[in-house]
């Protein structure tokens, strides 16, 4: 048995020479590397460094380099509060945007304004501009108010968008909102890129919420209306082959084509069919010139619908 020291085992071995000696500053070395690093990061920096989508293989990562240890995050993060704008610049910021109105209406609001202004006070000649303020927004139509910088005159509200005559109580929908949603549903973009693109021309764009709520109003009634079209186009056709002396008139020639909403590719090694998760199916006649479409049939979560 050796000689029993008192006190811990542990310490320095002789001749190590420590990793920060003579070191005056702290930059960086190569055996930091082998050191732990230690680092207290933000809530969302914490979670990005942590979680890693994908499976990390251990054999192709260089196993010198030690991954810092993270902390815990720092309780919130310092975010600079918003300074609030005045009045005065809040109008200025609006001042600069653009929006869509109807050019009769506004024609009629700011005459009606001159008019009233003038006779208010004959002897001003400040400059009247709307109130953003003040400002009522429906869609894309927009209520505006007018102020003059100089006195204190204030008009009353005038729409600048023409209405759709419902009949029914409460505030009319605008035409331009009802157009718009029956525009898009002839393209392929949707609410967030309609929003881009006004946000682009800087305009106010419609809520997400209110061009929802537009589209779910107006799209059954395009579909309605596309329906007993099409219905109307099948019955035509059917008069057409018996002015024609056919057998049997409802027997008829048909061409049909599916658009799919994934591309071929997506689907290689996992199904021999067409992959798509929705499916356009669209059958036309090929009875006259006109090769009108008859029908349409529309799949969502259509798993392996390709047969
Ligand atoms: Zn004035």
């Amino acid at each position: 048995m050796g000689k029993f020291k008192k006190g811990h085992k542990g310490g320095f071995k002789v001749g190590l020479v420590p990793h920060n000696k003579m070191r005056k500053c702290v930059s960086s070395k190569e055996s930091d590397s082998e050191q732990t690093r230690y680092v207290r990061l933000t809530r969302e920096m914490t979670n990005l460094v942590k979680n890693v989508p994908y499976k990390e293989d251990k054999s192709t990562s260089n196993p010198d380099i030690k991954p810092a240890t993270l902390l815990r995050p720092k309780s919130s993060d310092i975010r600079k509060a918003k300074p609030v704008k005045s009045v005065k610049e809040k109008q200025r910021i609006e001042s600069e945007t653009n929006r869509t109105i109807n050019i009769k209406l506004n024609a009629v609001m700011w005459n009606a304004v001159f008019n009233e202004h003038s006779e208010l006070s004959p002897h001003c000649k400040g400059f009247l501009e709307w109130d953003m303020s003040k400002e009522e927004r429906w869609g894309l139509g927009n209520s505006e108010c007018a102020i003059c910088d100089t006195c204190s005159y204030q008009s009353k509200r005038y729409r600048l968008y023409e209405e759709v005559q419902t009949g029914k109580k409460g505030r009319k929908p605008a035409k331009m909102n009802i157009g718009a949603q029956a525009a898009l549903a002839q393209t392929s973009i949707s609410t967030t890129s309609f929003r881009k693109i006004l946000f682009g021309t800087n305009s106010v764009a419609p809520s997400v919420k209110g061009l929802q709520k537009r589209a779910n109003v107006v799209l059954p009634k395009i579909k309605e209306i596309n329906e007993s079209d099409m219905k109307r186009l099948r019955e035509r056709l059917i008069h057409i082959k018996k002015l024609r002396g056919a057998d049997n008139p409802s027997a008829v020639s048909l061409q049909g084509d599916a658009a799919y909403n994934n591309p071929l590719y997506s689907g290689v090694g996992r199904t021999p069919f067409q992959p798509a998760t929705q499916v356009v199916y669209t059958v036309a006649e090929n009875e006259t010139q006109d090769k009108s479409i008859l029908t349409v049939l529309q799949k969502i979560n259509c798993a392996s619908y390709t047969q």
